[in-house]
């Protein structure tokens, strides 16, 4: 019993996760892997971190002293409820496992409370960052319980990525939060490449610039207010020259967008939260779209303006870009936070929104300069109910919006897929709009069900009866 702390899974993250761990002062790191293989690797490869390799449970349970802490960096699904189960054949009360692997969050609260009857305290966390982040310093979404926070919070916080002296982890709620807020955050950073990725579309296409020189654009936003990680690779990206046909990386490069899942589950859950995560979902879809090629190939000869386009003013041009870049981002964050609320409200979760932004500034995919201003809006105002409408935003949406509307504009006149940028100004000005046309929404559900409608000018729910005289009744309320 010499090891505080076991790591179970060894592949990239879990590897990565366990040497981290053993770096820290006062960490002795237990290792276990499934297969022998990984271990004897691991531990070959890394005698500094003086790990305590085990090739079973029992062993890997007798190697850590109480209460025992084990961290699961497996496969998620059927393969995490494995190992689960064969640590509470060797783990006792008051012990805690923490899941690591990117589990859905409807799975964590089912395992949260079926591990929680056994005594033993389980805890879903989310890991965002990659294979460096788990080595260096991943931004991380802890879950579970008060009594397990108080063992793994010092652990944690040694490893977490530090953000301006904080170190970028944070209780964020019980059972299934951690992984609900990591599914959300996927989600924002699909958002956030599709917006990247249609930027550098709107400019290659509409100046001739080439990806190297697009490399410099971005290289040059990411020295202002668009500072973060994803601009950042961006332009490493682009800059890629191909080693073997000379020409840039991003033009050999199949365009068919992979995705691991998360993207949709941040998008089915906002559907079932009932939360407009337009953003979101159209980065989640242009992906789909993206891959189907068969629909692509027979639609090549539909009709649209065919011409392509040339800015009149190049700079002019990337300078709007950026603008609408910038606003429609800050949608994107808006409405994946207004997920968060959602579903805190919905699994009474008790999550500090501005807390969220802070961990996310260091170690995470999404990292950004501007998560600083989403932290300072619920500083000043925590039940804000729309993100979007914090001053400093404002103040961006009233810099940008013409820039923005202009850029939405030209990508329909000249025929360039902007999903992102489209779907969030439409959802922008569905905010700003003092009447919807969700009046005659309601004018033909009641018309063709029965479904009733409320009035502008007096309270009560009315049902006109349309297949009769057409005369107003007052209505049972069925909503
Ligand atoms: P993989 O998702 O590729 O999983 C491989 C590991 O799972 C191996 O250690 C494997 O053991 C083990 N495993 C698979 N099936 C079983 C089983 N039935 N019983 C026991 N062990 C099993 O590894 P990664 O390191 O890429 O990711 C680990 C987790 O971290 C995943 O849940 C992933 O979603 C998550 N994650 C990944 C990130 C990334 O950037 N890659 C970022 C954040 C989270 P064996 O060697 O015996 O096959």
């Amino acid at each position: 019993t010499t090891a505080n702390i076991g790591v179970v899974g060894l592949a990239v993250m879990g590897s990565n996760l366990a040497r981290n761990l053993a770096s820290r002062e006062g960490n002795t790191v237990a290792v276990f892997n499934r297969s022998r293989a990984k271990t004897d690797e691991l531990v070959a490869e890394h005698p500094e971190a003086g790990f305590v390799p085990a090739f079973s449970y029992d062993e890997f349970a007798a190697s850590l002293h109480k209460p025992r802490t084990a961290v699961i960096m497996v496969k998620a699904g059927a393969p995490t409820d494995a190992v689960i189960d064969s640590l509470l054949e060797v783990f006792e009360p008051g012990d805690i496992i923490v899941d690591g692997g990117n589990a859905l969050f409807t799975d964590t609260i089912r395992r949260e409370k079926a591990v929680r009857e056994t005594g033993v305290n389980f805890v879903g966390m989310g890991v965002s960052g990659g294979e460096e982040g788990a080595l260096l310093g991943p931004s991380l979404m802890p879950g579970g319980s008060d009594e397990s926070w108080v063992t793994l919070g010092p652990i944690l916080r040694s490893i977490a990525a530090v953000a301006e002296g904080e170190p970028c982890v944070t209780h964020v709620g019980h059972d299934g939060a951690g992984h609900f807020v990591k599914m959300v955050h996927n989600g924002i950073e699909y958002a956030d490449m599709q917006l990247i990725a249609e930027a550098y579309d709107l400019i290659r296409r509409g100046t001739g610039k080439t990806p190297a020189e697009i490399a410099d654009v971005f290289a040059e936003w990411n020295r202002g207010e668009l500072e973060s990680y994803l601009i950042e690779i961006t332009a490493e990206v682009l800059r890629q020259v191909d080693a073997e046909t000379g020409k840039p990386l991003v033009d050999v490069i199949l365009d068919q967008a992979g995705a691991k899942g998360t993207g949709a589950w941040t998008v089915q859950t906002a559907l079932s939260l009932g939360v407009p995560v337009s953003g979101i979902a159209e980065a989640t879809f242009a992906r789909s779209l993206s891959s189907h090629l068969e629909q692509r190939e027979i639609s090549r000869d539909l009709p649209g303006p065919n011409e392509g386009f040339t800015a009149d003013d190049a700079d002019a041009f990337i300078e709007q870009v950026r603008l609408a870049l910038y606003a429609s981002k800050i949608v994107a964050y808006s409405q994946g936070f207004d997920e968060i609320r959602a579903g805190a409200a919905e699994y009474g979760w008790n999550i500090d929104l501005g807390k969220i932004a802070s961990i996310w500034r260091g170690g995470c995919i999404i990292r950004a300069r501007f998560l600083n201003r989403i932290t300072d809006a619920y500083a000043e105002t925590p039940d804000l109910p729309v993100l979007l409408t914090a001053p400093f935003f404002v103040d961006v949406f009233t810099r940008a919006q013409d820039a923005w509307r202009e850029v939405v504009a030209t990508s329909a006149k000249v025929g360039i897929p902007a999903p992102a940028f489209s779907s969030s100004l439409a959802y922008y000005d569905g905010l700003r709009a003092e009447r919807l046309p969700a009046a005659l929404i309601q004018g033909q559900r009641d018309f063709f069900g029965a479904h009733t409608y409320k009035r502008v000018d007096k309270p009560g729910t009315f049902h006109t009866l349309w297949s009769a005289d057409r005369t107003e009744i007052e209505a049972e309320d069925t909503h």
